[in-house]
C-alpha cells in the first residue's frame, strides 16, 4: 500500500516537472499560386487563423487578382490597403539596398513575357525598350508612379506573409513551428526535442535537396531559374527579370538561398542577388557590417556550375548532402 502511494508521489511529480509537449498541428493550402505547408506544435485555432490571414493577403497583394488590391492600384489607382502600402515600402527599400536588381516596379515587363498568365512568349527587342520606360523605382515619388507604370509585389509577397504569420504565432504562444509558403521557409523557435530545425536547401539542378541548413527564428528563401521557365527554340527563359534588359538574368547562378531574421527582406534580397550574381551579391553581403544595425543575413550560393559558396555565418551550420563533398563548399568572409 505504502508503496503504491509512493509510486503515485512519484508518478505525480513526473507530470508536474515535465508539462505535456503541445500536440503537432499541420496543414496544406494553396494560395499565392503556390503549395503552403504550415506544422506547428500549440492550439490549431492558430492554424485556421493563419490560414485566413493568409487568404487576407492574397487578396490584398495580388496584381493578377481583377479583385486583388494591388490589381486595382495598378488599373485604376485605388489606394493599396495597409499591408500592401508597409510592403511597398520594404520591397523600395531593398531595391535601395540592391541598386534596383529587385524592382517591384519590372511588372510591365513580366507581364508582356506571359509569367503570369503562363501565355509565354519572347517579347522583341522594342518592345522590351519601351516597357523599360516605365520601369524603375526612382521614377515613383511615394506611392505616386509615372503614367502607364505598374508594380508587382510577388518577389517578396510571400517572405511578407511569412513574418506576419511568425509574428502571429509569437502572440498565440507558440514557440515551435516551421512553414514553406512554396519555397519560402521559415523556421519559429527550435524543435519540440530542443534541437534546431534542419531546413533543405533545393538542388537547383535535380528534384533532392543539395544540403540542410540549421535554422532557428530565420526565414530561408530560396530563388531559382528552376521555378518558373519556359523554352522557346531550344532556349530556356526563365521567370526572374533583370530590371536593366528587360529579359532573364544571366548572371552565372542556378540558385541563391538567403538566410535571416527578416522574411521579407530575404525574400527580396534572393531574387536582386540571383539578377546580380555572386561578386556583386557577395559585395553588398560585405557591405552589410554584422554589427546588428545593418540588415542581418547570410546567403548561399549554387553558380551554373554547381560549386557552392556560403557566407561565413553558415560555417557549422550548413551540412551538404552525400552527393556533395564539404571540400566543393567555399566560404566567403567579410575580412
Ligand atoms: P518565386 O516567387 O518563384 O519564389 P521570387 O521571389 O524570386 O520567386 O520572385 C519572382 C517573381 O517576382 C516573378 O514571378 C515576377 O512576378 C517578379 N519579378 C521577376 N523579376 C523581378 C525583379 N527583378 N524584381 C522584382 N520582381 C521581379
Ligand atoms: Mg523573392
Amino acid at each position: 500500500m505504502r508503496r503504491a502511494a509512493a509510486l503515485c508521489a512519484l508518478l505525480c511529480l513526473a507530470l508536474t516537472a515535465c508539462s505535456p509537449a503541445p500536440a503537432k498541428q499541420s496543414s496544406t493550402i494553396f494560395a499565392m499560386d503556390t503549395v503552403m505547408e504550415l506544422q506547428l506544435y500549440g492550439d490549431g485555432a492558430v492554424l485556421a487563423e493563419s490560414t485566413r490571414l493568409i487568404t487576407e493577403l492574397e487578396k490584398e497583394l495580388s496584381a493578377t487578382d481583377p479583385e486583388g488590391g494591388v490589381y486595382a492600384f495598378n488599373h485604376t489607382g485605388t489606394e493599396l490597403g495597409k499591408s500592401a502600402a508597409e510592403l511597398f515600402l520594404r520591397a523600395m527599400d531593398i531595391s535601395r539596398l540592391t541598386g534596383g536588381a529587385m524592382d517591384i516596379t519590372v511588372y510591365p515587363v513580366v507581364l508582356a513575357w506571359g509569367f503570369t498568365t503562363g501565355q509565354y512568349r519572347v517579347p522583341g527587342d522594342e518592345e522590351i525598350a519601351a516597357l523599360l520606360e516605365k520601369v524603375g523605382y526612382t521614377k515613383a515619388s511615394g506611392f505616386d508612379l509615372p503614367q502607364g507604370a505598374m508594380i508587382d509585389l510577388g518577389a517578396v509577397a510571400k517572405g511578407y506573409t511569412s513574418d506576419l504569420i511568425a509574428d502571429l504565432w509569437r502572440q498565440r504562444g507558440i514557440s515551435s513551428g516551421l512553414m514553406n509558403l512554396g519555397g519560402n521557409v521559415y523556421a519559429l523557435g527550435k524543435k519540440p526535442d530542443g534541437s534546431p530545425w534542419l531546413v533543405g536547401v533545393r538542388d537547383p539542378f535535380s528534384d533532392t535537396f543539395l544540403g540542410t541548413v540549421e535554422a532557428e527564428d530565420v526565414a530561408v528563401v530560396t530563388s531559382g531559374a528552376y521555378e518558373r521557365y519556359f523554352e522557346r527554340d531550344g532556349v530556356i527563359y526563365h521567370h526572374i527579370i533583370d530590371p536593366k534588359t528587360g529579359r532573364p538574368a544571366k548572371s552565372g547562378l542556378a540558385s541563391v538561398t538567403v538566410i535571416g531574421p527578416d522574411g521579407t527582406l530575404c525574400d527580396g534580397l534572393s531574387t536582386a542577388f540571383f539578377v546580380l550574381g555572386l561578386d556583386r551579391a557577395a559585395e553588398i553581403w560585405k557591405s552589410c557590417e554584422a554589427d546588428g544595425a545593418s540588415p542581418d543575413f547570410d546567403v548561399l550560393f549554387v553558380t551554373d556550375g554547381g560549386e557552392i559558396y556560403i557566407t561565413e555565418g553558415l560555417e557549422g551550420s550548413f551540412s551538404p548532402t552525400n552527393d556533395y563533398d564539404t571540400g566543393d563548399v567555399r566560404v566567403i568572409r567579410r575580412g
